[in-house]
């Protein structure tokens, strides 16, 4: 791999001795990989994945490379992310019933680790500004079947009218210089130049000033990077300490491997040593900064009781029939009903569970504003791909499980015949190997294919 030489000379000025281990490791090319287990599948734990080589600093991380068309990945219990990038959502120290504003987000990366940590309590509003990256972040995300999503494509500062002062954390991990992406993807070289890291600073400046106003008096900002460049990093951190007399540097655990930030790379801030700086020449991943900041103004009451006095204007309630095809649904495959009424909504057709709790988002692009249950056709509902991602198949009554050939050939788009045992029509949960994958319709004995079109796999993998 070719560095620019402004680039090598910047480093060798700003690293002095340790500039040589610093270059080397990242024209040694050798990319380190890793993937996290998702916590809110059942018996995670359980997959056909070498699991040998745990991370310390994640509960749920390991060493090793992962293919994305295997079933573990297809049913969102594995999620490929190098190791470094880990360590974002481990430090922002998550606890279930938050809510958490992940303010660039896509792929999606962080969110799906913030929404394993939420466990299914509170709220997280993963945004993202780039409506195709957005769309890739919706799919990661619903493959995790976390329940308590809401997902934005918008601008941060239009944020700021539906949830000023909100967040109980903010995670902005910035668009940077990428410098951290070298090894991984040498594209991200032919960006950068030397004014590149302030052209990025100055785009975070502006990112930051949102995220702000977004925060909760008293509430946690986080902010990453995935570029070694001072003029992001600690001149960004304190910047944010000079701008906002009321944020405190948290220390982070540094593991092994991990760095402090440099308080000469900024103002000579002795706090900033409290920032982590992960170096690949030190560390096993491919590099991040990463810095936590407390606001220490009084925390008010919690806003997700003042948003309950909205109404969810975007949505239109279901009419008699719709709520007969879900409870019909609903009687059939649990035996029960799910969700209260008043947490049940219809946004152009499609039902979605969203807690009447949350805020409403009105004048906002909406990617999703809750989890998608299904769609309402004529005379019918249709289960949605993302309802059955998030299910137990334990606590379901209508469930076919199929084997690794089955499922192969399903996601790639076929109907499959069915042999044995006579199943009454109508739908089903989808399972291979006990991993919900899919709904299907059975009509007499044939699974018609319900796989969303833009995720089939062209041919499939075990
Ligand atoms: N957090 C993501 C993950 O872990 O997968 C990676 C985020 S990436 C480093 C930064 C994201 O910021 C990109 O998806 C990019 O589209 C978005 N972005 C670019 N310009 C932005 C802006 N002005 N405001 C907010 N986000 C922006």
């Amino acid at each position: 791999m070719n560095l620019p030489v402004k680039f090598i000379e910047k480093y060798q000025q700003l690293l002095g001795e340790e500039a040589t281990a610093f270059l080397t490791s990242l024209q040694s090319g050798k990319v380190q990989k890793g993937f996290r287990l998702n916590p809110l599948k059942p018996n995670f734990k359980q997959v056909r994945t070498d699991l040998s080589r745990p991370l310390n600093y994640v509960a749920t991380g390991y060493l090793g490379a992962i293919t994305g068309r295997s079933l573990e990945h297809q049913t969102g219990y594995l999620y490929s992310q190098e190791p470094s990038a880990m360590y974002v959502a481990e430090a922002a120290a998550v606890q279930p019933g938050e809510c958490i504003l992940d303010l660039c987000a896509a792929p999606g990366g962080k969110s799906t680790q913030l929404a394993g940590k939420l466990q299914g309590q509170g709220l997280l509003v993963a945004n993202e500004i780039d409506a195709k990256r957005a769309r890739v972040l919706a799919e990661n995300l619903e493959r995790t079947g976390a329940t308590n999503v809401q997902i934005l494509n918008e601008q941060p500062a239009k944020l700021i009218k539906k949830f000023k002062g909100f967040f109980d954390k903010v995670l902005v991990d910035a668009p940077c210089s990428g410098e951290g992406m070298f090894r991984k993807d040498p594209a991200a070289i032919t960006y950068w130049s030397v004014d590149y890291p302030r052209e990025c600073a100055n785009r975070q400046r502006e990112i930051l000033k949102s995220a702000w106003q977004l925060l909760k008096p008293g509430g946690q900002l986080i902010y990453s990077t995935c570029t070694f460049a001072p003029e992001e990093d600690e001149q960004i951190a304190a910047w944010l300490l000079a701008e906002y007399p009321t944020l405190k540097l948290l220390p982070l655990k540094k593991y092994s491997g991990m760095d402090n930030g440099r308080p000469e790379f900024a103002d000579g801030r002795a706090e900033l040593t409290r920032a982590v700086r992960l170096f690949p020449h030190h560390f096993q991943g491919e590099g991040h900064f990463i810095a936590k900041f407390q606001d220490t103004q009084p925390q008010p009451g919690r806003r997700l009781k003042r948003a309950k006095k909205r109404s969810n204007q975007i949505f239109r309630a279901l009419s008699p029939n719709e709520q007969g095809y879900w409870r019909e649904f609903c009687q059939l495959q649990f035996g029960r009903q799910l969700f209260k009424s008043v947490d049940l909504r219809v946004l152009n057709d499609k039902l979605y569970y969203v807690n009447h709790n949350w805020p409403e988002l009105t004048g906002l692009r909406v990617v999703r504003p809750g989890l998608e249950l299904g769609v309402f056709k004529k005379k019918r509902f249709e289960p949605a791909y993302g309802f059955a991602l998030s299910l137990n198949p334990a606590f379901c009554q209508r469930v076919i499980e199929l084997s690794l050939d089955q499922w192969n050939q399903y996601v790639q788009g076929q109907p499959l015949q069915l042999s044995s045992n006579k199943q009454p029509n109508g739908w089903y949960l989808l399972t291979c190997q006990q991993k919900a994958f899919s709904f299907g319709k059975v009509a007499n004995q044939v699974l018609k294919n319900y796989f969303p079109k833009g995720l089939r796999l062209r041919y499939g993998q075990r």
